[in-house]
């Protein structure tokens, strides 16, 4: 099954991807994560996309379309996916129509006051992906599952918070009706807790 999860930055997309991800088998695949890798290694893409993301700004659709085009092309993507932070806009779901075929799109609804706040709290590991709230590590800054570091990406700062939810309000919300009318959306409600959001995806999506 190929797979969108929609939604505002902080909805809890990446969590609930990895975890779909590993019960269906299915690769999950984050424009966020390849670009962030991209910065990291110093790539030529990851040098073009460093100051749009520091502003919580969308990187160009050119680039993040080729990205996914090459990645979607790989066989491990052959018996499904889950496209996390991908499109965002229309033209991306335009550009994705012509390469891939959809069969649902997982639309994780939160509120802003909910976003902003798992946002600014947020602590994430470098190393292994882990995602965490400053509510839940009792002042530790390691990560549980591999022992690295973690720290606040620097998108999840208060300012720019507040820029990313504006850029999904204008950009990234008009792909709600843009896969209602095709018929393809499902909505979850994610301020539900974690793992009472992940069954109700699982539910929607029949699995
Ligand atoms: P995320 O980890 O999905 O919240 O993405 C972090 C940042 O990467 C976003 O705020 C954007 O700057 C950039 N980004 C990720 N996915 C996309 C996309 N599909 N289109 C444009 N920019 C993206």
């Amino acid at each position: 099954m190929n797979i969108i999860f929609l939604g505002p930055p902080g909805a809890g997309k990446g969590t609930q991807a990895v975890r779909v991800c590993e019960r269906l088998g299915i690769p999950q695949i984050s424009t966020g994560d390849i670009l962030r890798r991209a910065i990291k290694e110093g790539t030529p893409t990851g040098l073009a996309a460093k100051a749009y993301i520091d502003r919580g700004d969308l990187v160009p659709d050119s680039v993040v379309i080729d990205i996914v085009r090459e990645r979607l092309a790989q066989p491990d993507c052959q018996k499904g996916y889950i496209l996390d932070g991908f499109p965002r806009t229309v033209a991306q779901a335009e550009a994705l129509a012509t390469f891939a075929t959809i069969d649902k799109v997982v639309d994780i609804n939160v509120d802003d006051q909910k976003l902003i706040d798992r946002l600014s709290g947020r602590r994430v590991c470098l190393a292994c992906g882990g995602t965490y709230h400053v509510s839940q590590l009792n002042g530790s800054t390691k990560c549980e599952r591999c022992g690295a570091d973690l720290i606040q990406r620097d998108d999840d700062k208060a300012e720019t918070v507040l820029s990313r939810l504006t850029v999904y309000h204008a950009q990234t919300a008009p792909l709600i009706d843009f896969y209602r009318e095709r018929g393809l959306l499902v909505t979850v409600d994610g301020a539900l807790p974690m793992d009472d959001c992940f069954a109700a995806i699982l539910s929607v999506l029949g699995a």
